[in-house]
């Protein structure tokens, strides 16, 4: 199934009058003082209308610096160079400026024609560029050398490079990188090195600067080029996985993360009924700046050093390849592994199906990368750690969405629209609406075809949505049609209005998929803390004594302490995190809470001080909920040492309601290491009188 292009309100370009065929990029030079990247871009274009006479790519705020154009000679293949009347138009506010290039005589509005541009650049220096991130040498574990690494989802590609930013266009794409001496380059493809970029990353400490050439054979859309440079090593783990990192991570992460891809890998290929496309598999441990989990670029993972705890697989090393290990003894193998982590590692390999195989074509359908990744995530997992392990997932999900519909519905009503499952973003950054809804909202979406066609037919249906738009762009319209080709009758029963353009989330039954042992031990512990569900389905908190509290918890938990789970702890605290109302509970209550579900992982300790991020933020947040003033310094440690956007944007909000001065203090010292996207996230967050406090109103 193709769709028809058509133009994207994210992007300047004209790209269904003139495509791009394949990309090149090279950073030339690297200056960590200016915080800029020198470079070019060579974009091979084929003209699609008679009509086009000029080629439109997306910049931001870099300097052009020249611009050459040229016809490819038919038969010789040659590029006749000249050098056209480019201009740029004046900026608009998130989408940067159009740059507009003749396409050169000889191809003008001659379909399917060829010919190049190489535009140069110098990027604006530091924060003017948001499509990377400058990390000082302290940031980093060595701290020896600095880092600099690209994040360009979903539409910062263009802040550093001018091309067609948008994910409708998608080609493979070739880059080279010229490094100051003592740093080594990885990128989202595959190490191809050659006589002017002769360099490798390997297991060996950097030493000199020198050239990287990566390639990508498999067409992707500009968000997913991707780069790093720093003081980096490569440790392999197997024949196609490995870690790339500070030398100080590499080790470490191998050791934990051994056989976790290797098993998704396989896993994902099984239940999709497609191979893995993309070669080799490798994970980039970045510092805890980094404002995500993980970022799905092909090849390579970008994930964030939080997720690394110590933990181990059953057996850490093998004399066979992980790839002669039956799936069965690798799923055994990594059951010890830290349950956070492999979520995250599973979901970002997920992507090579969703999302990088099969694209979303614009912003507002996220949820074809999303939500189809959650789904085929939880059905790795279950293939992994079995069926119940797959509803308990889908459960907490559910709470996550929950979560997500709440937070955009009792915000400012325009941004009441992001609660929705294709939400209308033409007038923002699509950032903006960044949220867990495409996600959660997105696979609750699939719930409900499962829920119609029954479990293996949607399997049977994904494996054919995967291998029918593989390589290629997909839009909620052609999704649903193809589910209606296939499955006429249930897709005219499901109202589409309500499940994908409704805001508020209307009551749900997915109890069939989500019912297990794991859940009900769940509730028993929310019974036992004095929780339920009102009348109107929000949940609610009987008051208690923390005496009272301690007693009834630790009874349930102590008795039933093997089955008790990290996701029971995250799912735990989500749906006292979802109680409405100011305070719902005493500090004395949440520091109870914080206390016995600390004991019951680790045997003693707090939750909001376990080295699981995904846990110790929401027992801080769940503190701060019951405005508990004793949380102050653990509050600062927690928020100075790490930049995730989604934890930053919670505890900010929560902290500045308690008290906005301790917020703005925490904020005004912390600043500096976070990542520009998360300084947005935390200053709205904020809100005017944190800002003040920080010293920034
Ligand atoms: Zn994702």
């Amino acid at each position: 199934m193709t769709t028809t292009p058509r133009p994207d309100v994210h992007s300047f370009s004209n790209f269904t009058q003139v495509t791009t065929r394949s990309l090149d990029l090279s950073v030339s030079s690297i200056d960590f003082e200016q915080k800029t990247l020198d470079g070019f871009s060579c974009l091979e274009l084929e003209v699609l209308s008679s009509e086009a006479k000029e080629v439109v790519l997306d910049i931001g705020k870099q300097k052009i610096t020249g611009v050459t154009a040229g016809v490819i000679g038919r038969e010789s293949g040659v590029t006749q160079w000249q050098t056209p009347n480019f201009s740029i138009d004046p900026p608009t506010e998130h989408l940067g400026r159009p740059l507009r290039i003749p396409i050169p005589e000889g191809a003008k509005q001659q379909k399917g024609a060829l010919f190049h541009v190489k535009i140069h650049f110098t990027t604006a220096p530091g924060t003017e560029t948001p499509g990377v991130d400058w990390l000082p040498a302290e940031s980093t574990s060595s701290q020896t050398h600095p880092l600099v690494y690209s994040q360009f989802q979903a539409i910062l590609a263009r802040t550093v490079f001018p091309c067609m930013d948008c994910p409708a266009v998608k080609a493979p794409f070739a880059i080279t990188v010229t490094t100051p001496d003592g740093m080594a380059v990885a990128c989202s493809g595959t190490s191809a090195p050659t006589a002017e970029a002769p360099c490798q990353i390997s297991a060996a400490v950097p030493v000199k600067g020198g050239t990287y050439r990566y390639v990508q054979t498999n067409p992707v859309p500009s968000y997913l080029i991707a780069f790093a440079c720093g003081h980096l090593v490569h440790l392999p783990m197997s024949a196609r996985c490995g870690v790339v990192g500070d030398p100080k991570e590499v080790a470490p992460g191998v050791e934990e993360l051994r056989g976790v891809p290797e098993a998704a890998i396989r896993a994902a290929e099984e239940i999709t009924g497609v191979r893995y496309h993309w070669g080799r598999y490798d994970i980039l441990v970045l510092p805890r700046f980094f404002p995500f989990g993980g970022m799905e670029n092909p090849n390579l993972t970008f994930m964030n050093a939080c997720l690394l705890t110590g933990s181990r697989p059953l057996v850490p090393e093998s004399e066979k390849d992980e790839s002669e290990v039956p799936l069965s003894d690798l799923a055994k193998r990594i059951s010890s592994v830290d349950k956070c982590l492999v979520d995250v590692v599973v979901h970002e390999i997920c992507h090579s199906w969703a999302g990088n195989l099969v694209t979303n074509a614009q912003w507002c359908d996220f949820w074809l990368n999303e939500g189809f990744d959650e789904y085929l995530t939880r059905a790795v997992l279950e293939r992994l750690f079995g069926a119940d392990y797959r509803k308990f997932q889908h459960r907490v999900g559910l709470g996550e969405m929950e979560k997500a519909v709440i937070e955009w519905m009792e915000g400012p009503e325009e941004e009441r629209e992001y609660a929705k499952v294709v939400p209308n973003v033409d007038s923002i950054d699509p950032d903006d609406a960044f949220s867990r809804i495409p996600y959660e909202r997105g696979c609750a979406v699939l719930l409900r075809m499962e829920q119609k066609i029954g479990r293996q037919a949607m399997i049977l249906w994904l494996k054919s949505h995967f291998s029918d738009n593989a390589k290629g762009t997909v839009t909620t319209e052609g999704v649903l049609q193809h589910f209606k080709e296939k499955h006429p009758k249930a897709h005219a029963e499901l109202d589409w209005q309500e499940i994908l353009y409704r805001s508020d989330y209307p009551p749900h039954d997915f109890e069939d998929i989500v019912a297990s042992p794991a859940d009900a031990l769940l509730q028993e512990a929310l019974r036992a803390s004095g929780v339920s569900r009102g009348s109107d389905g929000k949940p609610k908190m009987t008051p208690m004594e923390a005496g009272d509290l301690k007693e009834k918890l630790s009874a349930v938990l102590s008795s039933s302490s093997a089955q008790w789970s990290d996701l029971h702890t995250s799912a735990y605290l989500d749906e006292l995190l979802l109680i409405p109302g100011e305070r719902p509970l005493s500090p004395e209550c949440a520091q109870v809470i914080d206390s016995i579900l600390g004991s019951v992982r680790d045997g003693g300790g707090d939750i909001s001080s376990c080295p699981v991020t995904e846990l110790s933020y929401r027992a801080l947040w769940l503190r701060l909920r019951a405005r508990d003033l004793s949380v102050e310094g653990l509050l600062r440690s927690f928020l100075c040492g790490i930049g995730r956007g989604v934890y930053l944007k919670a505890l900010y909000c929560e902290a500045a309601k308690m008290d906005a001065q301790m917020a703005g203090r925490i904020y005004r010292e912390a600043r500096g290491r976070y990542h520009p996207t998360a300084r947005t996230q935390a200053e709205k967050a904020l809100g005017p009188e944190g800002l003040k406090a920080a010293g920034l109103d």
